[in-house]
C-alpha cells in the first residue's frame, strides 16, 4: 500500500476552545467557524463560484486526538453501557486516519486585515483544528431522503430550558457589541445538557460544570431538568 500525504489548506477558528460540550454533529448549534488558509497552498481563485453553494462539506483533522490511535469496535456512551459498534459504523474522532467530515453552512468570504476569511456557521469542530479539503454540498446527490439510522437516534439529544443568572445576563450585555452570537451559543450548546450520557438522567445535579466559548468560562449547573447559567467569567481580554 502507499502511504499519501496530507497538507493542510488552512485551519478553522472556533468558539470551542476544548472539546467538551461541542455538539457530536453539526448543525446542533450555530455556532461561527472562521476558515484562515495556508500561504503555501492558497490562492483566493480556489474560492471563486464558492457563494452559489448555501452549504460546504469540511474535511478535516481530530488533530487533537491523533495520538490516541484507534480500535476496531468503540463504546457508543449514548448507546447505553458498553456497547460497541465497529469505527466504521461510527462517527468517533478515534478512526484510521483520524479525518472528521462536517457539513456546514456557508456565511461568505471577508477578507480581514487583508487575509481571505471563509466564515461557515454550524460547526462541530475544535478551535484551531487543520483543514484538509472544503467541497460544495450537492443537494441533489448528497440530500438522500430515504436514508435511515436507527443507531444513534437524534430524538436522544437533551433540549432544555437554558436560564440565566442576573450576573451572567449583566455579563452577556456588556460583550454583546463584540460577542453579539454570544447568548445564542450558549443555549445552542447547552440545551443539549452536554453532561456524560448517565449524568443526563439526573434532573438535579449540584455539580457546578464549566464550559469554554471563545475566552469566555460559562457556569452552568441543572435544577428541575433546566441547565442554569450561574456565572460567566472573561479569562482575558483577546481570544
Ligand atoms: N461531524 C464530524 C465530527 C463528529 S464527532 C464527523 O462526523 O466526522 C464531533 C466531536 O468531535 C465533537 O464533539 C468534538 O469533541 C470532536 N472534535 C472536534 N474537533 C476535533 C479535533 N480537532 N480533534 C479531536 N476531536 C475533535
Amino acid at each position: 500500500m502507499h502511504h499519501h500525504h496530507i497538507t493542510p489548506i488552512g485551519e478553522i477558528h472556533t468558539p470551542f476552545q476544548q472539546k467538551f460540550a461541542i455538539p457530536r454533529q453539526p448543525n446542533l448549534a450555530n455556532a461561527l467557524g472562521q476558515i484562515t488558509f495556508n500561504a503555501e497552498i492558497f490562492h483566493p481563485e480556489m474560492l471563486r463560484g464558492i457563494e452559489q453553494f448555501s452549504h460546504l462539506w469540511l474535511v478535516f483533522i481530530f488533530h487533537q486526538t491523533l495520538d490516541r490511535g484507534f480500535k476496531p469496535l468503540v463504546k457508543a456512551p449514548r448507546l447505553g453501557g458498553n456497547r460497541k459498534t465497529g469505527v466504521f459504523a461510527s462517527r468517533s474522532t478515534h478512526r484510521p486516519n483520524n479525518l472528521g467530515l462536517s457539513v456546514v453552512k456557508n456565511a461568505g468570504i471577508a477578507t480581514i486585515n487583508g487575509e481571505t476569511v471563509l466564515h461557515v456557521r454550524g460547526v462541530d469542530i475544535l478551535h484551531g483544528t487543520p483543514l484538509v479539503d472544503i467541497k460544495p454540498y450537492l443537494p441533489y446527490a448528497d440530500c438522500i431522503s430515504e436514508a435511515r439510522e436507527q443507531l444513534t437516534l437524534a430524538a436522544d439529544i437533551p433540549s432544555r430550558n437554558v436560564q440565566f443568572s442576573e450576573g451572567a445576563t449583566n455579563t452577556l450585555a456588556k460583550f454583546v457589541g463584540r460577542y453579539p452570537d454570544l447568548h445564542e451559543l450558549i443555549v445552542d450548546v447547552l440545551k443539549q445538557d452536554p453532561r456524560p450520557a448517565y449524568k443526563q438522567k439526573e434532573h438535579s445535579d449540584p455539580k457546578i460544570y464549566k464550559v469554554q466559548l471563545y475566552h469566555f468560562d460559562i457556569h452552568w449547573m441543572v435544577t428541575d431538568a433546566e441547565v442554569v447559567v450561574t456565572d460567566i467569567v472573561e479569562l482575558s481580554s483577546q481570544p
